[in-house]
């Protein structure tokens, strides 16, 4: 250990240099004259604290009793990052409990442990200056406190007063009648949160943080103190007690770039080889150590962005080994067709392919022409014309002599692609077959297993390929069919990463096209589907009539059911929306369904009203969308069922009811189910949610129709876990990236990788 910072006032080179200034010049000012004596005293003290530290590492850890404390703890073979936190001095058993349910189980967890929020403790507002709704920290003393009961003992609010010489502050706690026992009148105490009241000045539930005196109370005051997400009786000091004293005994000074971890090296060579302005960039041990105890709030950043641009990078890497390793091992079927089926098919289409449409049918064609199976993921609006592509692609295979398969994740969606592709492809010959849970199209009833009954069906068929669309649940099961050559699976973001790897792990490597409608903002874009080629229909068929979003609170329902009545009147038909009746729905959902159902059919009399929800029996569902279709039944009242896919032009109306009840991107997925022929369209979210932000979100969508804007502004509001459901269970954890924020990081990482493999 060397003792380069001597002039810094410490004699610990441990102590990070930067730190180190803090340390020797910490807590209350005092007058010059007694600097030097107080500065000593510190030192003084912190040399104790040292030696103390130096004694606990050098004794042996105590007995753990922790399931946690495997034996390689003690085994100085494995590496120091690697040792679950139990070899840490005081770290037992209930403690390793306790940091294990924060995902806390090695030396290395405990590092990468980010902090919640900061606070500085070098600066107080004086509580006089305070004011309302802004969160802040107070530093003061407890000059009263006490527990009030009520109602017969079972409610209970706890107070104590804060004095900081400048005013007074009421901090209250309902119902927590033991927050009693962790505070005294005398003890110092740092509070954060928000006035709820200016006379007298109220917090309620604020943070709290007794100040205690002792060897380690420089860890805590006079500095920027992290806050770390804790939970049950873990004690935020004690928390940041151990990190602190963890990255005292590995973590080298930072502004140095050696850390004591060999583990990290490779992070740092990474960034040294591939990044041209490396040096720029804080080692790795360095953002470690800043992120936890910064000396200026601007270094959090700093550290965060490092700590995020590693996380992004080995995502990055293990999607391009991924892929490399498939494309190594997984060889091509030639499925780049020959038109034979595809002239014709567009010549009778009706309409003329869009320039994106043309476009993305090219990268299509080169890659399952090409030498590897195809990864790709086709990304349109809703009513973009993703169908059509996906046709030709279909054919593309078919010409080749492959069958292909189409899945979809609702079977109203498979019935009205069956019909589609049944329009389309049986006038060239091509056999189209069905399957979903309820329905077969084919002789072979008898067979029990779908997946057996297909395998035998396309044996028999080597010579005339079919296509076979269904429900994504029958085809999970596995499939393995030895002549498929094409899997699309539409609307993907239903539908998990891990499910998309099983799918196409089996048999011949068919091509893959993914496709969805759910604009999936470009960070996630990037990480969520990193290991696909991407494809974007960004133009809409020409002849579209303009979709225009009004947003009424329940008050303006007659009226708005008056100008639901005239569209009718005038040919056009409508949807009617209600957020609830998923499948797994209570008996209680149904009946409120089946009410707002009565009420509709009274609103629109004499129109025909039909209803449709998770419940209702596949054949039913399929007649009601038939005279829906048909116009037999001029509104359909449904739950979010109909979200994807639904195509019927002359529905041109639509009322959602409770709209901010739903999520962003599938209100624009629910409003894409309008707008699809030529005649003006009207989306009318109905909502009475006074929140501010329940009311920016839906205004976002009365802006603009832009369903990449859509999705950008959901995933700020709402962040990536909500936005895509939690289905997706491939969905990457960082804990310093941010998928908001951090584009350019991950375009950074894509290029640094794609650059290195
Ligand atoms: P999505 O991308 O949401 O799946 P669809 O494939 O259902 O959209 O297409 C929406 C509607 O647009 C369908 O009725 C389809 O026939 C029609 N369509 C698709 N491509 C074109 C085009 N190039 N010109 C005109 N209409 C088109
Ligand atoms: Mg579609």
């Amino acid at each position: 250990m060397s003792r380069k910072d001597g002039q810094n006032g410490t004699l610990f080179s441990a102590v990070p240099a930067g730190l180190a200034c803090d340390i020797a010049s910490p807590g209350i000012k005092t007058p010059d004259c007694f600097h030097s004596v107080s500065a000593r005293l510190r030192e003084l003290r912190l040399i104790l604290f040292r030696l103390i530290c130096i004694v606990r590492a050098m004794s042996p850890p105590e007995i753990k009793t922790s399931p946690l404390a495997a034996p390689a703890c003690r085994d100085e073979a494995t590496p120091a990052l690697r040792r679950p936190v139990t070899s840490l001095w005081g770290v037992g058993g209930e403690r390793a409990a306790q940091l294990a349910r924060l995902g806390i189980v090695t030396v290395e967890d405990l590092l990468l442990h980010a902090p919640r929020r900061y606070e500085d403790r070098r600066h107080f507002r004086k509580i006089s200056e305070l004011t309302k709704n802004e969160p802040f920290t107070a530093r003061g003393t407890i000059v009263a406190q006490g527990l009030k009961r009520f109602r017969g003992g079972n409610k209970s609010v706890f107070e104590f007063v804060l004095d900081d010489g400048s005013a007074r502050l009421h901090c209250r706690w309902w119902n927590l009648p033991f927050m009693e026992k962790y505070f005294e009148v005398g003890d110092e105490v740092f509070v954060f949160g928000k006035l709820v009241e200016t006379k007298p000045r109220t917090m309620d539930h604020p943070e709290t943080e007794v100040i205690e005196g002792g060897e380690e109370s420089f860890i805590h005051i006079n500095r920027i103190a992290p806050v770390y997400p804790l939970t049950e009786g873990l004690p935020q000091r004690w928390l940041r007690g151990l990190i602190w004293r963890t990255l005292d005994k590995f973590v080298a000074a930072p502004r140095q770039s050696a850390a004591n971890f060999p583990e990290w090296n490779k992070f740092d060579e990474r960034i040294a080889t591939l990044c041209r302005d490396a040096a720029t960039v804080p080692a790795r041990a360095n953002a470690v150590h800043m992120v936890h105890f910064p000396e200026e709030l601007t270094d959090v950043e700093i550290a965060r962005r490092r700590l995020a641009l590693d996380e992004f990078v080995e995502l990055q890497i293990q999607i391009r080994s991924r892929r490399k390793k498939f494309e190594a091992s997984a060889k091509a079927l030639p499925c780049g067709g020959d038109n034979r089926l595809m002239k014709p098919f567009l010549a009778w289409l009706g309409f003329k392919l869009t320039g994106a449409q043309t476009k993305v049918l090219r990268e299509i064609r080169a890659d399952m022409g090409g030498a590897h199976p195809m990864r790709r993921l086709l990304q349109g609006d809703v009513g973009s014309g993703k169908t059509v592509v996906a046709a030709c692609s279909a054919l593309m295979a078919l010409e080749s002599g492959f069958n292909a398969v189409l899945m979809a994740p609702t079977e109203i969606l498979a019935e009205q692609h069956f019909r589609n592709f049944q329009k389309w492809f049986e006038p060239l010959g091509v056999k189209v077959e069905m399957q979903t849970g309820s329905r077969k199209t084919s002789n072979a009833e008898h067979r029990t297993s779908n997946i057996e009954r297909m395998a035998d069906h396309a044996s028999r068929i080597t010579h005339h390929a079919s296509l076979f669309i269904g429900t994504h649940a029958l085809f999970t099961a596995g499939f393995d069919l030895p002549t498929l050559g094409l899997v699309i699976i539409d609307e993907q973001h239903k539908f998990g990463v891990a499910q998309r790897e099983q799918l196409v792990r089996k048999g011949n490597y068919p091509h893959l096209l993914v496709m969805t409608a759910t604009p999936i903002p470009r960070t996630l874009g990037l990480t969520l589907y990193g290991d696909l080629d991407v494809s974007v229909i960004d133009e809409m068929p020409a002849g579209r009539g303009r979709v225009k979003t009004f947003i009424r609170t329940a008050e303006k329902l007659p009226k708005v059911w008056e100008f639901i009545r005239e569209k009718i009147s005038a040919g056009r038909q409508a949807y009617v929306v209600y957020p609830r009746v998923e499948e797994q729905d209570t008996a209680n959902d149904i009946k409120a369904v089946t009410k707002e159902f009565e009420n509709v059919q009274r609103a629109l009399a004499p129109f025909k009203v039909g209803l449709l929800h998770g419940r209702v029996k596949s054949a039913e569902k399929e007649q009601v969308m038939a005279a829906f279709r048909a116009n037999q039944i001029q509104s359909l009242v449904a739950t979010a069922l109909i979200e994807v896919g639904v195509d019927v032009p002359n529905a041109t109306v639509m009322l959602i009811e409770n709209a901010e009840r739903f999520g962003l991107a599938q209100l624009h997925q629910l409003r894409g189910r309008i707008g699809r022929g030529a005649h003006e369209s009207f989306c009318i979210l109905i909502s009475d949610a006074k929140s501010e932000e329940a009311q920016a979100r839906l205004r976002i969508l009365e802006e603009t129709n832009d369903g990449f804007k859509i999705a950008e502004a959901d995933l700020k509001l709402r962040g990536p876990g909500e936005l895509l459901g939690r289905e997706q269970s491939g969905m990457p954890k960082f804990r310093f990236g941010n998928l908001v924020d951090d584009l350019d990081l991950i375009r950074l990482a894509r290029e640094l990788v794609a650059k290195s493999l």
